[in-house]
């Protein structure tokens, strides 16, 4: 409604307050999160289509809020970046993930999501070190997996980071491909060990004689760029039988299994070792 002053001014204002109250009372027990250690990481597979076999797991972090309940990690991620405790969380997912993969067979590995404030906020080399040493897990094992909206935003600090991870071993991926504008440049910049495209881009591939193209000719850039190319948000077999006739090499996403808690991990690798 538009405010002419008086009544309708009052009430906006008062949605305005009632809004920043709530992000506060989230913020205050963000903080608390990250002391009492109400995270837990749950792994989706990625499911290998020439092997047709899980090669590795997606750690996504799960808040267990003691009275909220589970908050999605797309309503508090962002928050966490905006008042810095990205850090603390991020630090907590990779010491966590290195140590559960750990217990996983050899040649399965595991990829973690990495926020931009961590490039510029904090140590992640050293901290991505810390996590890999206590744990025992080989660095070739570990695959940070980034947003173009990190590179964008900090290009000149983010790539020497990325250049040390690389040359350590790391595997870099990047997510969410497809989604920024500027994807194509950067891919030449940097040479990631694998792309991620973006789960939009399979809505409609089996249906849409255009959407399919689409998908077919970025899978193809990738694969000509020498890029281990995954596709996320598979959710049926059709799309799966399709993109296994391209040159994708491996795909996430419901069809395969929801994320599942770690305990489950063992399930996984038994239950699908063909598909
Ligand atoms: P993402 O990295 O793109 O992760 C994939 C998201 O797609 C996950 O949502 C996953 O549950 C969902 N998904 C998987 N398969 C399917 C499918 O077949 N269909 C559809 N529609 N969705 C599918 P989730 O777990 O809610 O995570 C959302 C986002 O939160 C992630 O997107 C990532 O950007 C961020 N995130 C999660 N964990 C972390 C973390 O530890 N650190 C940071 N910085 N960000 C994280
Ligand atoms: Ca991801
Ligand atoms: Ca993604
Ligand atoms: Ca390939």
């Amino acid at each position: 409604a538009k405010s002419s002053g008086g009544k309708g001014e009052r009430f906006f204002t008062a949605d305005m307050e009632a809004q920043i109250e709530a992000r506060h009372a989230l913020e205050a027990d963000l903080r608390k999160a990250v002391e009492r250690e109400e995270f837990e990481l749950h792994y989706q597979p990625l499911y290998d289509l020439s092997q047709q076999r899980i090669c590795g797991f997606e750690a996504l972090v799960r808040w267990n809020h003691p009275t909220r309940g589970r908050v999605p990690p797309l309503e508090f991620i962002p928050l966490a970046e905006e008042v810095g405790l990205v850090v603390d969380i991020g630090r907590w997912v990779l010491r966590r993930a290195c140590r559960d993969a750990v217990y996983w067979p050899e040649d399965i590995k595991v990829a973690v999501n990495v926020s931009a404030i961590q490039f510029t906020d904090s140590d992640l080399p050293g901290d991505v070190a810390a996590a890999l040493e206590e744990a025992g897990l080989t660095a070739g094992r570990l695959e940070i997996e980034i947003t173009e909206s990190v590179l964008m935003e900090n290009l000149d600090e983010a790539l020497p980071i990325l250049h040390v991870l690389k040359q350590r071993g790391i595997r870099i991926g990047m997510d969410d491909f497809g989604t920024g504008y500027s994807s194509l440049s950067y891919l030449r910049r940097f040479p990631f060990d694998k792309i991620k495209i973006d789960k939009s881009f399979v809505n409609g591939i089996v249906e849409d004689k255009e959407a399919f193209a689409i998908m077919r000719a970025i899978i193809l850039l990738g694969d000509a760029l020498g890029m281990r190319v995954t596709v996320e948000g598979v959710e049926t077999a059709e799309q799966m039988a399709l993109l296994r006739s391209e040159a994708c090499d491996e795909i996430q996403g419901y069809h395969i299994s929801p994320p599942r808690p770690a305990v489950e991990v063992p399930y996984l690798l038994s239950q699908l070792p063909e598909h």
